[in-house]
């Protein structure tokens, strides 16, 4: 089948797969990075240090600000929980949006067991946060706020550098889910104050089981662990640490950034390729705002057919998602577009389309004449 879910997952791309394999093997740098006493040891730490310094200089932070960890859902547990427990003294309010991964609404459910309030701010028709709305939603109890830099359903881009410079004289903690966005658009922490910053390798053509959580000065910032072990990663993340997937990071994101701007003009010309073979039938909707969104991802709904005939029927030529892949199995209305006001056919019957650097244009041709005869069999068998 043509895989067109890239945003659930990116294939790893082949020069970081061969970064990866020197730190695997006996001949190379396989040694416990924290195992310094050896000089084994020791090049195996100054890999892992060069790979952390290369990343962070890509995002405009120091090194001494950037640890690993296993992927945006740990970064994200681990800035939230790590917030709240520090600070709860000091309010028990946090502000976030409803159309956050599961990873972000799920610690914030936890938290509420725990005897914090969440406020999840509602997007526009668009699906974009407004930053208007999240400072009324500022309380005196208000330690922090978390809101994703691009949606993972629609590809929307949410005003993260104008919340950060709205936030920038409080003394709250302003986190960023970065997991859509990494790789795919600049960010410089230099110029904008954000305090934690979430990534992960597997949506940027690196490894899965990798990422990282940037955190702004820790001294100022400080974190409460998720888990107590042997000291690595200041404390905050402890556990050997896992020096081949972080070099195929760090090689995935040096690459991700020589290609930014090629990789977006791509998956635009791919994405209007796409929109154009789809417009050839009629009842085809676009959901979610497209001037301010990431051109790798589509979501689109089509009248009278619902996401789960037309994804199971073409199942076995094209890999498509409906809503949020990182946690389907069971399809189910998505809680993004629901919260976007989205209802009805257009509700049920949106499908995500994502593509990247290795589609190709004749994927995405032949892509769209397998939706189009899909959706067109399955309007006429509902209508006998
Ligand atoms: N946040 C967003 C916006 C995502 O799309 C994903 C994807 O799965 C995650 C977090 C979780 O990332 P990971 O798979 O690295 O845990």
């Amino acid at each position: 089948p043509i895989y067109l879910d890239y945003a659930a997952t990116t294939p790893t791309a082949p020069e970081a797969v061969e970064a990866m394999l020197p730190y695997l093997t006996q001949s190379g740098l396989f040694a416990n990075p924290a195992s310094t006493q050896h000089c084994l040891g020791e090049a195996a730490e100054s890999a892992v240090e060069r790979a952390r310094t290369q990343i962070a200089e890509l995002i405009g932070a120091h090194a001494k600000d950037f640890i690993f960890t296993s992927g945006a859902t740990e970064s994200n547990n681990l800035a939230i929980k790590g917030i709240a427990l520090t600070y709860r003294d000091r309010g028990r309010h946090i502000i976030t949006s409803a159309i956050e991964h599961k990873s972000v609404l799920d610690t914030c459910k936890y938290l509420e067991s725990e005897g914090f309030s969440v406020t999840y701010l509602s997007p526009n028709r668009e699906g974009m946060i407004n930053t208007k709305d999240l400072l009324n939603a500022v309380t005196d109890e208000t330690i922090m706020v978390t809101i994703m830099h691009v949606n993972n359903e629609t590809g929307v881009i949410q005003p993260i550098e104008q919340i950060a410079d709205a936030l920038a004289d409080t003394n709250l903690f302003f986190h960023v889910d970065a997991a859509q966005s990494a790789g795919k658009l600049a960010i410089d922490l230099s110029k904008t104050p954000i305090d934690l910053l979430s990534i992960s390798a597997h949506k940027f053509y690196g490894p899965k089981g990798i990422g990282g959580l940037y955190v702004r000065n820790r001294k100022k910032t400080r974190l409460t662990p998720m888990m107590h072990g042997g000291g690595q990663e200041h404390n905050l993340r402890p556990g050997t640490l896992a020096s081949h997937q972080i070099a195929g990071m760090a090689n995935a994101f040096k690459i991700a950034h020589e290609n930014l701007s090629n990789d977006f003009e791509h998956c635009r010309q791919l994405k209007r390729t796409l929109i154009n073979s789809l417009h050839r039938i009629e009842g085809v909707t676009l959901n979610g705002g497209q001037t301010h969104t990431l051109p790798n991802i589509l979501n689109v709904s089509f009248d009278n057919v619902g996401s789960d005939s037309l994804i199971i029927a073409l199942r076995d030529r094209l890999a498509i998602a409906s809503g949020s892949a990182c946690n389907s199995g069971a399809i189910e209305a998505s809680y993004v577009l629901r919260a976007m006001a989205i209802e009805g056919d257009r509700l049920y019957g949106a499908v995500r389309i994502s593509f990247g650097r290795y589609t190709t244009e004749a994927e995405i041709l032949n892509a769209g004449d397998a939706i189009i005869s899909e959706v067109t069999r399955l309007r006429e068998l509902a209508l006998t």
